[in-house]
């Protein structure tokens, strides 16, 4: 078959499937949301901030029986899966569980769109650009499924849970195979098996939450540092914010199987785990059975024998006295802690619904130096939420330069349909967003450079992970408050903690020496 023939075929059999999917003859193009409805009756409904925040206390179940039948483990022999992440950390581990049972399914990874069977798109719904992006790739890959027509092309993900880019992709890109949500991925072999044999495209979005599914396999991404789920979804309805919608009400899983799975990954040698979560800290506040929450977990994994704990998101609204208690002990649990602020002023943060002030903020900040002296706090900061004016804007700034931040995510506030910000008039031109963004930026480059230029000279512990991106004569890594360290040494190190002598400092990174370890005469 040739090429024209091939891409002709591809076309009958997509104006095929089209006829078929529809039982009346309106074109795809032509339809409205309502002829799309009966996709969402049983597994979906929009996002409603008013349902959604009568979350009930539905008891949600743990499973421990998750496999992939035979027959499943026989779809995948001989083809290949790509998976392209957008996001945050929560969607790469999404994303290693994906990997995992595709793999069990028979498929092995390629990083190559043209070899693939099966892409599978794993989306972000925080701000528009991050949709922008993935509308982007949805199209570039319109010429490869028209030239593979039996390639699966897959949306998953926090997009996934909207209904309007449903209904979008429903109407406007019909080369997508298969759409589903951030709830139901241990129905990946089902999906995928519809997928095949379905002439219509599978959606399959659950808008409530599922249960808790702890056997799920996963490929993790390297062999030194591995994310860890504490919990899912988010309660705290950041007005701005579409993550309550997109990942539901939290669930945190039982201690017991988080104790269990760093103990797993210490014993493969694993050197360090972040724990993850919308909100690690309201861990445990779900559980009706059990008094044991973020600190508790945190002091047990810190009796686990593995050099390094992170932990990402906190929120300072559920920082407890506890916790930095716990925290101050050290040993593996870094001193760094990331902690979004998101405004200065307190005007916007009541607002934003943080339900703390900036001088609450301020307060914890103070109990956290106070206990642990030598920490690094970073944050996340969103510019031009509807109608912020300069003094608040202003406020902002000089919080960072209050608490001294040693870095700090920006972001220009993004309407997200659905959340109670985006239906605020906003009276702030986007050019003025942009230049409190450039602003705020500068401030931040400068806090970052004054930070590092204090580990001139100094010795710092760096965990090896790899060859530097731009020189592979190089070596990279992470200190303990996460500054990037690059210097030469003998690839034998790479996954080790080794100590290196800053030499000198840049805005965002370390250039340093190896220390070699003088060894004693007496051994
Ligand atoms: N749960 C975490 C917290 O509360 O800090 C962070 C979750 S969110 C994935 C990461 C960051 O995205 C937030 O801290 C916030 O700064 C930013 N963000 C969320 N919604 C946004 C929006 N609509 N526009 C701009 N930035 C947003
Ligand atoms: Fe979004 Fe974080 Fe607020 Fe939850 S706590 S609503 S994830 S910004």
């Amino acid at each position: 078959m040739n090429e024209q023939q091939r891409k002709e075929q591809a076309q009958i059999k997509q104006g095929l499937s089209v006829d078929k999917k529809s039982s009346q003859d309106i074109p795809l193009s032509e339809k409205t949301t309502e002829d799309f409805a009966h996709y969402f009756q049983t597994t979906y409904e929009p996002p409603d901030i008013k349902k959604a925040r009568k979350r009930g206390r539905d008891k949600v179940e743990v499973h421990y029986d998750f496999e992939v039948s035979d027959k499943m483990q026989q779809i995948g022999k001989g083809k290949k899966f790509l998976i392209r992440t957008y996001g945050c950390q929560m969607n790469e581990h999404d994303t290693e569980v994906m990997a995992g049972i595709l793999t069990e399914m028979g498929y092995e990874a390629t990083l190559e769109a043209q070899d693939a069977d099966i892409i599978l798109l794993n989306t972000c719904a925080i701000r528009e650009n991050a949709e922008n992006k993935v509308f982007g790739e949805i199209g570039h890959l319109k010429p490869l499924k028209l030239e593979k027509p039996d390639l699966i092309i897959g949306v998953c993900g926090c997009m996934s849970q909207q209904e309007s880019v449903v209904n979008k992709i429903l109407q406007k890109h019909q080369q997508v195979d298969l759409i589903f949500g951030t709830h139901n991925i241990h129905r990946l072999p089902n999906l995928i098996e519809e997928a095949m044999f379905s002439k219509a495209q599978v959606v399959e979005v659950w808008s409530k939450e599922g249960d808790i599914i702890e056997n799920l396999p996963k490929v993790r991404h390297g062999k030194i540092k591995a994310w860890v789920n504490i919990m899912y979804g988010c309660d705290k309805f950041c007005t701005y914010c579409i993550v309550p919608m997109t990942r539901g009400k939290e669930r945190s899983r039982r201690p017991e199987d988080i104790v269990q799975e760093v103990r797993h990954l210490a014993a493969q040698g694993y050197q360090e785990v972040t724990l993850l979560g919308q909100n690690v800290n309201a861990y445990g506040k779900d559980f009706d059975d059990l008094d044991y929450q973020f600190g508790d977990l945190l002091e047990d994994v810190s009796k686990i024998d593995i050099p390094r704990v992170r932990f990402t998101t906190s929120h300072p609204r559920d920082f407890d006295d506890k916790l930095i208690e716990i925290l101050a002990k050290g040993g593996n649990l870094l001193d760094h802690i990331h902690l979004p602020v998101q405004s200065g002023s307190s005007h916007i943060l009541r607002k934003m619904n943080r339900k703390y002030t900036r001088e609450d903020y301020l307060e914890l900040v103070r109990k956290i130096k106070n206990a642990i002296p030598n920490v690094t706090l970073t944050t996340d900061i969103i510019v031009g939420f509807p109608n912020e004016t300069e003094e608040q804007f202003e406020e902002t700034m000089t919080l960072m330069e209050e608490v001294g931040f040693e870095s700090a995510y920006t972001f220009i506030y993004s309407p997200r349909d659905g959340t109670p910000a985006a239906a605020q008039q906003d009276d702030i031109p986007d050019d003025v967003k942009k230049e409190r963004l450039h602003r705020l930026n500068a401030l931040v480059n400068q806090q970052s450079a004054e930070s590092m230029k204090y580990y001139e000279g100094k010795v710092v512990k760096v965990l090896v992970e790899g060859e530097s991106k731009k020189d592979d004569t190089v070596l990279a890594g992470y200190t303990e408050k996460n500054k990037v360290v690059n210097f030469k040494g003998p690839r034998s190190i790479i996954g080790s903690i080794v100590d290196v002598k800053v030499t000198d400092a840049k805005t965002w990174s370390l250039n340093g020496e190896l220390v070699k370890k003088t060894v004693g005469v007496n051994g």
